[in-house]
């Protein structure tokens, strides 16, 4: 990868901030395990870094733990608001009980009914709001103009990139021998920034490959343009990633660091679930499973063997009575599985 002064600069930037991110107050280290029935099944060594083993069950803690403890004391005596799909919310609602802030979080009304439940377990304020994401945020914005309240976006900002991209930290420590990618799940953008900025600084040669549902492909989008493009309408199987435009601090990064983004459907998604079910014994959600549907996509189409890949199993909110849906579209696409 060939970077300008600037580009490397602006890299340099995020590595300080991630290495400085106290996310581990909250979050834990997850560890990188190899899937073996995967690895055997695709030719090629698969390692799952098992982000839905935090304790809200997704990464989304790292960014907003990251971007909450770094708020003035007057930021935090205000309280917050948050627009989230349900992961960051609940990031945001632990984290806030953490640090004693009030925290106010505005979610699409098709949110899984677990996710809303864990937002308001944890003492956050939930409100219900629009048929998906983009509905929600521009709620939530006009709340955090009307209040006074400081709005925590899930991933347009420095400092919740910079809290995500800890997962590389952790992952360039956890396997230091050849790595040749990296996939990672692609909603809004800020955990593939992240990641992306630590590994392109550190090791250029490791492959940063986006993975987004077909249904909200946005940074596929924006790369194609040169530009972010809000696209027309999202599908919400994979409600984690249901975005429509993808994040400008965000796209500032991934338009010259991210090497690929592959496009999976809901079928492969269900599929993944299944793999990773049967390697782990434990069940993604949707989004959790898009860069393991990633990686079969990838090695089918090209031919890849003998590599050392990396997935990203990014969260586990899925709701009990979706996993038969999950169990039926998986054996109906057993070609894929
Ligand atoms: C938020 C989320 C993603 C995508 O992260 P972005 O920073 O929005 O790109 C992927 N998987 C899960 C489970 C998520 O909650």
């Amino acid at each position: 990868m060939n970077c300008t002064t600037e580009q490397q600069t602006l890299l340099e930037h995020y590595v300080k901030k991630i290495l400085a991110a106290p996310v581990y107050e909250l979050a834990v280290r997850t560890p990188l395990q190899p899937a073996h029935a995967l690895s055997e099944m695709l030719g090629n060594q698969i390692l799952l870094k098992r982000e839905d083993l935090q304790p809200t069950f997704s990464f989304k803690i790292r960014g907003a733990y990251n971007k909450l403890v770094q708020l003035s004391d007057a930021q935090k005596a205000s309280g917050v608001v948050t627009a989230s799909a349900g992961n960051h919310a609940q990031g945001v609602a632990l984290a806030a009980r953490e640090l004693g802030i009030d925290a106010c979080i505005v979610m699409p009304c098709t949110t899984p009914q677990l996710k809303v439940l864990g937002v308001r377990s944890r003492g956050a304020d939930a409100v219900l709001h629009g048929e998906s994401f983009p509905f929600a945020l521009a709620y939530a914005l006009d709340l955090a103009r009307k209040t006074g309240r400081t709005f925590v976006s899930p991933f347009d900002d420095p400092d919740v990139i910079a809290g995500q991209g800890t997962v590389a930290m952790e992952i360039l420590r956890q396997h230091q021998g050849p790595l040749d990618a990296i996939f990672v799940p692609v909603g809004g953008g800020g955990l593939i920034a992240g990641i992306a900025a630590y590994v392109k600084y550190l090791r250029p040669e490791v492959r940063i490959i986006g993975v987004e549902s077909e249904h909200s492909a946005c940074l596929h989008a924006a790369l194609q343009a040169g530009e972010r493009v809000v696209l027309p309408s999202v599908g919400t199987f994979a409600d984690g990633v249901a975005v429509a435009q993808v994040g400008a601090y965000g796209f500032e990064v991934c338009r010259f660091c991210v090497d690929e983004v592959v496009t999976v459907s809901n079928d492969e998604l269900c599929a993944a679930i299944k793999n990773i079910y049967d390697d782990t014994r434990s069940i993604t959600e949707p989004s959790g499973a898009l860069a393991v549907a990633g990686i079969k996509n990838y090695v089918a189409r090209t031919g890849a063997v003998g590599q050392t890949l990396v997935a990203i199993d990014s969260g586990a909110n899925i709701n009990f009575d979706s996993l038969g849906y999950v169990a039926e579209r998986a054996a109906l696409s057993g070609a894929l599985a």
